[in-house]
């Protein structure tokens, strides 16, 4: 299932975040074989940008399933999770701002860049996880619910509304 993600200028002004990929097909969606996040199909080197102001609470360099991964804690205590990255562009600890350049994509193992994690093909693996007030976990969500709370009704982007339609 492939949805094309086009965001315009004019998206990014009217709403508190930034998407994470600027353009991209989603290529995994969520809860697909127990996928706890979504798959942007980006080419390696893509910029990935910060979607929320927040603080980089891990930059990790090479785990075995995610590869080189990066996660930002936002203000609401919500976290977001970038993986397979080729690069940070900041480190664990900076301050950023909804759509500071934070890694660039990668997850192509056919390349000599290290990082990839599980990933067997050229793409960004993108998850949010909320506490729940409970148990202080955080439990992962889609991520593209998440970003369509950003939106009303009348500015919610086609591409979201296909998402979230073809459940
Ligand atoms: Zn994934």
């Amino acid at each position: 299932m492939w949805i094309n993600v086009i965001q315009t200028p004019d998206n990014i002004k009217i709403v508190s975040h930034h998407p994470t990929i600027e353009t991209a097909l989603v290529c995994q969606r969520f809860g697909h074989l127990d996928h706890v996040g979504v798959d942007f199909n980006v080419k390696v080197g893509t910029n990935v940008y910060a979607v929320l102001d927040g603080v980089v609470s891990q930059a990790v360099d090479n785990v075995r399933v995610y590869g080189r991964y990066m996660t930002i804690t936002h203000s609401d205590g919500y976290m977001s999770l970038y993986a397979h990255l080729s690069a940070f562009k900041v480190k664990k600890g900076a301050v950023v701002k909804s759509g500071d350049i934070i890694a660039l994509s990668g997850g192509d193992p056919g390349d000599n860049i290290d990082g990839d994690g599980w990933s067997t093909a050229a793409h960004l693996h993108w998850e949010v996880r909320v506490p729940d007030h409970l148990d202080n976990n955080l439990y992962n969500i889609d991520p593209i619910k998440y970003l369509a709370a950003f939106y009303t009704k009348d500015t919610l982007p086609n591409w979201i509304k296909i998402y979230l339609n073809e459940e």
